[in-house]
C-alpha cells in the first residue's frame, strides 16, 4: 500500500488553518508533534464519559479509567517491545524520565571520582541531571567528540570508556542535527565492561521502529507529545532487575504497599515510581496516539519521511548561503541550517509571515552550537503529514528571506 499523505494530513484538523492568511506549513515537529482527531476524540471522550481517579475505585468510573490507563501501559510495552508492563513507568516526559535514574540508579551507583559519559550532541536534559549529580557525588561528566558531519566518533567512545565509568546516557537521535546515532553498537560497548546504558529516544520514537530488547538497552525515554500524543506524558523503560533494584524517587500515594509512621513499604513495579495522581487522560492519550502510529506504520512513516529528508536537502542546499547544520549519513527528518548573513530568529520571522513554521534558536543543544561555532540555527522538521509542496513553501520563503535581507 502505498503512503497516501493526503489522506493523512485529514486526521490532523489543526493542519486546516491558515496563518497570516496562508496556509499553515507546519515544520516544528522535533519541538511538539500535532495531534490526530483519535488523540483528541479519546481526551474528550475520557474527561466527558469516564473521568476518575484511577487504582483505588471500586466504583464504574474508577474502573473503567483504570483499565484504559492500564491497557495504554501495555500498548507502550507492545510498542517498544518491552519484556513486561512492570518495566513501563508512565513520567511527564523524556526529561522526568532522565532526572528519575539520575536520582535513583544514579545517586545509588555514582561516587566520587566516578564517570559518566554522554555526547557532544545530548539536549540540555540529557546533560543537566547528570552535571548534578557529578557535582552532588564529586563525580566527572565525560563527553565523546562529534566530526564536522554531527556524527560520533567511536574510537573516542572506546577510549572514554574505563574502570571509572559507571553510566553512560545517549541520545538515540539528535533533536538539533538529526543524526541517528549508532546506539546498539554503544550499547554493546558499554555493557562489554559491565556498564549500563540510557538511550534518549526523544527523537527516535516518532520516526524510527524501536525495539528496547533487540537494542539490549537497560533505560529508555521518551515524550508522548512528540508521538502525536498529549503533552505531560512520557515513559521511562527500564529492565525489571534494575528497576526493582533501585530505590524510588518521589514519596507519595500509589507508589506505597503499607504506611505507618515507622516504616513504609513500596508498591510493586512500576507503581513504586508512580506517586501521586498521575496524568490519566495523558496516558490513555498516548494509548490513541500509539494506535494511530500503529495504524499509519512505523516503516511506513520513517519511509514517507526518509523521502522528504532526501528532497529537503536537496532543495535547501540549492539556498544561495545556506549552510545546512547536519550532515551525518544517517540521519533522521531534520533540517538545520544557517544562511549567510541572516540571523535565524529573522529568517523564522519571515518564515513565520509565509504561514511556515519552523524553530530559531539554540534546541537546547546549546553545546552543540558551540561546537559549530554558531549562535542559533533555524530548524524544519518533519513529520508523518508533512509534503514536498511543503518544502517547496519552505524554499520559497526562504527566497523571501533573501529579498528581505539581499
Ligand atoms: N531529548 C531530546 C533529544 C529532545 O529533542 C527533547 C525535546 N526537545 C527532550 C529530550 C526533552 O523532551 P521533553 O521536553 O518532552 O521532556
Amino acid at each position: 500500500m502505498t503512503y497516501d499523505v493526503q489522506r493523512v494530513r485529514e486526521d490532523f484538523p489543526i493542519l486546516r488553518q491558515t496563518v497570516h492568511g496562508r496556509p499553515l506549513v507546519y515544520l516544528d515537529n522535533a519541538a511538539t508533534a500535532q495531534k490526530p482527531q483519535s488523540v483528541i476524540d479519546t481526551l474528550v471522550r475520557y474527561y466527558t464519559e469516564e473521568n476518575a481517579n484511577i487504582h483505588r475505585g471500586v466504583h464504574l468510573l474508577s474502573q473503567r479509567a483504570t483499565q484504559e490507563y492500564e491497557d495504554a501501559r501495555a500498548k507502550v510495552q507492545r510498542f517498544l517491545n518491552a519484556a513486561s508492563t512492570e518495566e513501563i513507568v508512565f513520567v511527564r516526559g523524556a526529561t522526568e524520565g532522565i532526572n528519575l535514574v539520575a536520582q535513583t540508579y544514579g545517586r545509588r551507583h555514582v561516587g566520587p571520582g566516578d564517570e559518566v559519559v554522554i555526547s557532544a550532541m545530548e539536549h540540555h536534559s540529557n546533560i543537566v541531571p547528570w552535571q548534578m549529580l557529578c557535582e552532588e557525588k564529586g563525580a566527572r561528566l565525560r563527553v565523546v567528540p562529534i566530526n564536522d558531519d554531527g556524527e560520533i566518533l567511536l574510537d573516542e567512545y572506546e577510549k572514554l570508556l574505563g574502570p571509572k565509568t559507571k553510566f553512560v546516557s545517549l541520545v538515540h537521535v539528535s533533536n538539533a542535527l538529526g543524526t541517528i546515532n549508532p546506539v546498539g553498537e554503544m550499547i554493546e560497548m558499554a555493557h562489554r565492561r559491565g556498564v549500563p546504558v540510557l538511550v534518549d529516544g526523544a527523537q527516535s520514537v516518532p520516526h524510527l521502529g524501536v525495539d528496547v530488547r533487540a537494542l539490549d538497552c537497560d533505560f529508555f525515554v521518551f515524550s508522548g507529545h512528540k508521538l502525536y500524543g498529549p503533552t505531560g506524558i512520557g515513559v521511562l523503560y527500564g529492565k525489571r532487575a534494575l528497576l526493582k533494584a533501585m530505590p524510588p524517587w518521589q514519596g507519595g500515594g500509589d507508589m506505597i504497599s503499607s504506611v505507618t509512621f515507622e516504616k513504609t513499604t513500596y508498591n510493586t513495579l512500576p507503581y513504586k515510581f508512580e506517586a501521586g495522581t498521575p496524568n490519566i487522560a495523558g496516558g490513555i492519550g498516548l494509548g490513541a496516539a500509539i494506535d494511530y502510529v500503529n495504524g499509519l506504520g512505523v516503516d511506513a512513516i520513517a519511509a514517507h519521511e526518509h523521502e522528504l529528508l532526501e528532497y529537503g536537502t536537496r532543495e535547501l542546499s540549492k539556498v544561495p548561503g545556506l549552510r545546512l547544520i547536519g550532515t551525518a549519513r544517517h540521519k533522521a527528518g531534520v533540517l538545520s541550517f544557517v544562511l549567510e548573513g541572516v540571523h535565524p530568529h529573522d529568517i523564522g520571522t519571515i518564515l513565520d509571515e509565509e504561514g511556515v513554521a519552523i524553530r530559531t534558536g539554540h534546541h537546547c543543544v546549546q553545546p552543540v552550537m558551540q561546537r559549530f561555532g554558531i549562535p542559533a540555527t533555524a530548524r524544519a522538521s518533519l513529520g508523518c503529514y508533512n509534503t514536498r509542496e511543503e518544502i517547496d513553501a519552505l524554499t520559497r520563503a526562504l527566497d523571501r528571506v533573501a529579498e528581505v535581507f539581499g
